[in-house]
């Protein structure tokens, strides 16, 4: 029958693990730790259960966990959202970019997202009937291209995506980048999407700057993120969205017949472990010294590291080591050195090939040395 997603294959995240358990290779390619989560963590969770909160919980999420998701942007980034009326708790991010995107889209609308990028936007733009418009980040360093995104507003622009810290290119938007995007939106109705998932993870004294810390853009913002990521618990799916009460209210109305609610222990055991703040905010730390071994470990190889400040991921330039382009290296790669990697060009609607690819450093020491070692025999 017609489909919804002509141009749509299985993801690149499936078919990249797939191979990887097919090869035993060291899965460095789809982004997920390896390792566990704090226990306390799970302790909060099952006492949930056990206290019996194990049906459907409140439309938009636990009130304690939106109380606390309220609290945690207000320490960090200094605006109050409301609980009640402008913080709604989703099952992941995926969900959440999918729900606003549903929300705000009408079809002929055009988003904007700037390449490469995630690779649920443009299926989910194609869903809701918008009109994609694709901006490139700037080939080479990935920054953002002021230029190119204000020329591709028109008055039919509804949507920009952006995405800091980057996934795939571990690049992290300054205050000055998020100022420069306030004074380019402040003439115009377009609408934001801010996906954060990896606000935690940014390195060498970086700081995350949210959209939230900017009115500007505050007032126009899915502020989207993710507890898989900051929690090391991708599995869960429990994720959030922050917007000001006129934009939560239409994001709730699809989230209701989309969702309708997400799992509640979990939300209960989050609402519980985040009244501690220790386990995000040592997060930077913990991931710059997973950066750093696996980039010192690949230092003097033929793999080019590109700069990482932010995310769980690194990027290199395979240029020197191999004449394939990136998705068949990392098929190659996969296959024979017993690595598994993401080419970037999975995340461009044309398939661009700058013979970079993307491994995820979120791995216990071990599995980043065994990586490693497979990696200097190139
Ligand atoms: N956005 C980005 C940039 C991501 O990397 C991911 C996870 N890979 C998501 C959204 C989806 O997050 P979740 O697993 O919470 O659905
Ligand atoms: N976000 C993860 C990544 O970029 C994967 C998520 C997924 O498998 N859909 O690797």
């Amino acid at each position: 029958f017609p489909s919804r997603l002509p141009n749509v294959g299985t993801t690149i995240f499936t078919v990249m693990s797939a191979l990887a358990a097919e090869h035993q290779a060291v899965n460095l390619g789809q982004g997920f730790p390896d390792f566990h989560c704090d226990p306390q963590l799970i302790d909060a969770v099952t006492r949930a259960m056990q206290a019996g909160h194990n049906q459907y919980p409140p439309m938009a999420g636990v009130p304690a966990l939106r109380q606390a998701v309220a609290s945690k942007i207000e320490a960090l980034h200094a605006r109050q959202y409301c609980p009640n009326a402008e913080i709604t708790i989703t099952a992941g991010a995926t969900q959440a970019i999918l729900t606003a995107i549903l929300a705000c889209v009408q079809p002929g609308d055009e988003v904007i997202v700037l390449e490469p990028c995630y690779d649920s936007y443009v299926p989910n733009i194609a869903l809701a009937g918008g009109v994609v418009v694709r901006v490139p980040l700037t080939p080479g360093s990935f920054r953002p291209d002021f230029a190119k995104i204000a020329a591709a507003i028109t008055p039919r622009t509804r949507l920009l995506i952006i995405n800091t810290p980057h996934n795939p290119s571990a690049t992290v938007w300054t205050a000055d980048d998020m100022r420069t995007l306030e004074e380019l939106l402040a003439p115009t109705d377009v609408l934001l999407i801010s996906d954060e998932v990896y606000e935690h993870m940014v390195f060498d004294g970086a700081e995350h700057q949210s959209a939230a810390r900017f009115a500007g853009l505050a007032e126009r913002a899915f502020i989207v993120s993710s507890f898989g990521k900051t929690f090391h618990v991708t599995g869960w799916k429990v994720g959030t969205v922050a917007a000001p009460a006129a934009m939560t209210a239409e994001f709730r109305k699809v989230h209701q017949f989309n969702v309708f609610t997400v799992n509640t222990p979990m939300q209960y055991g989050l609402a519980d472990y985040l009244q501690n703040p220790a386990p995000y905010l040592q997060l930077p730390a913990f991931y710059q010294a997973k950066r750093d071994l696996f980039r010192q470990g690949l230092e003097g190889s033929r793999l080019k590291l590109l700069p990482s400040t932010g995310s769980y991921f690194q990027c290199v330039d395979i240029s020197a080591v191999s004449d394939l382009n990136e998705a068949d290296f990392c098929q190659w790669l996969t296959r024979e050195i017993g690595v598994a990697a993401i080419p970037l060009s999975a995340f461009y609607g044309d398939g661009f090939d700058q013979r970079v690819v993307r491994f995820c450093f979120a791995k216990k020491d071990e599995t980043l040395r065994a990586a490693i070692e497979r990696l200097r025999t190139l």
